[in-house]
């Protein structure tokens, strides 16, 4: 047979390395995953949810709109609440851009970063993402077909010069046209912990409005903001929809996913005109509409202040763990190995010295899983980039889904990993 009748896309969907790393914990048992994005098991929230539930089930009203098919865009009551949630987090007056007539409801925030791709993207086209970033975003563009161009991070986001830099080489090459998408995880980033300043949003959005004389054609940005909600060190900072006349480039993605549960799988996007209507038709393509029922549970717990509380235990759980976790880090890690503390979000971005590599094929990789513990690797977070050679020093590490005691543990095998594989190099 001549072919394998896939599709493009098919053809090029490679299998995303997570499920690798997933089925590897799940294959393993006594594994100790600090590579997962799971959530604290512990924290939860099973008292709320129950109650909720059985709130909506027990009113005969709620309960049959719970059991039945929604609107594409969601319960009109959770994307109010949503909307003036974020206004009320960006401290806001000017309700425009946080009506609730902007918002869709998705599963999970994964849906919206898959739809505006797809809304805004052909094959060959360029998007510009933070180098590294959140490597199930680039398995979207792979997908797709669509090349990513990494723009170097600092402390308080992207290096800005060097954001100029990468779109004036698309100028010059003439491949500014095919450039749509800026993406960008602003909070607490996964995977470096890196929050954006409010001032580089907008400087950011300048820049690419700038760019876009050349492109003939709007470029957007794409703030995905799945960590705001887990700031447990520090204030929150405005979204790049507080940016006034610039937000109508913003898409901003959200999730209830991180804050309260990961298996209800709600998720939001705050779309502008012209991509609001385009993503509302995939998403009607795709599923229309996502569960009733779980948006109620979300609408319900909102409403009723149960969230919040929420929150204040969820926040003050994740501190206590990425206290646990930095004091074993200081406590076991050998000279040289590098970290960054974070102010929120679920993970510590760490760097091995140059001696020792960490990607799946490392000696330091393999002998970690040896010792029972998993982490992600740096490399798989960056683009390849003819610029630079990938970066494979760095690791993800999770205090999101184990224990105390199992966090503490898998630090000591890790440090005791590199501590070979280093002697072993030298
Ligand atoms: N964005 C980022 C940066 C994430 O880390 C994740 C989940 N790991 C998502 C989006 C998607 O999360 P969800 O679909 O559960 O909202």
């Amino acid at each position: 047979m001549k072919s394998n009748g896939l599709s493009a896309l098919g053809r090029r969907t490679a299998t995303p390395p997570i499920s690798w790393l997933m089925a590897t914990a799940l294959a393993r048992p006594g594994l100790i995953s600090l590579a997962a994005g799971f959530t604290d098991k512990e924290s939860l929230p099973l008292k709320e949810a129950r109650q909720a539930l059985t709130e909506i089930l027990n009113s005969p009203t709620e309960g049959r709109t719970a059991l039945q098919y929604g609107t594409t865009a969601g319960e009109p009551a959770l994307r109010r609440l949503t909307a003036e949630r974020i206004r009320v987090l960006d401290g806001c007056a000017d309700g425009a851009v946080y009506s609730a007539d902007r918002l869709l409801l998705t599963s999970g925030s994964q849906q919206v970063l898959y739809m505006v791709t797809e809304a805004l993207c052909d094959p060959g086209d360029f998007v510009l993402v933070e180098d590294p970033t959140y490597f199930v975003f680039l398995g979207i563009l792979q997908s797709h077909g669509i090349h990513a161009r990494g723009v170097r991070l600092e402390t308080d986001g992207l290096d800005l010069a060097h954001l100029e830099l990468v779109l004036e080489q698309l100028k010059q090459r003439g491949q500014l046209p095919r450039l749509k998408l800026l993406y960008l995880v602003s909070y607490h980033q996964n995977p470096t912990s890196t929050t954006t300043s409010f001032h580089k949003k907008q400087s950011v959005l300048s820049l690419l409005r700038y760019y876009e004389r050349a492109a003939g054609h709007p470029i957007y940005l794409l703030e995905d903001a799945a960590y705001r909600e887990l700031t447990f060190q520090g204030g929150d900072v405005q979204s790049a929809l507080g940016t006034g006349k610039q937000a109508d480039r913003v898409l901003y993605a959200g999730t209830y996913s991180k804050p309260f549960a990961t298996g209800a799988r709600v998720g939001y996007g705050i779309l502008p005109e012209p991509v609001f209507p385009v993503v509302m038709g995939i998403k009607g393509n795709h599923d229309f509409g996502s569960s009733s029922l779980l948006q109620q549970l979300l609408a319900k717990v909102i409403s009723s202040g149960a969230y919040e509380r929420h929150l204040v235990k969820l926040r003050a759980r994740y501190a206590h763990k990425a206290k646990i976790m930095l004091d074993v880090l200081q406590k076991e890690m050998p000279e040289g190995v590098r970290w960054v503390v974070p102010q929120g979000g679920l993970y510590y971005w760490v760097r091995v010295p140059e001696k020792a590599t960490s990607g799946m094929k490392s000696r330091l990789f393999q002998t970690a899983l040896r010792k029972q513990v998993l982490y992600v690797p740096g490399e798989l977070c960056y683009v390849d980039d003819p610029a630079r050679p990938k970066p494979n020093h760095e690791m993800r590490l999770s205090f999101g889904a184990e224990s105390e005691t199992l966090l503490m543990e898998g630090i000591k095998r890790l440090a005791a990993a590199i501590m070979l594989s280093l002697a072993r190099r030298g």
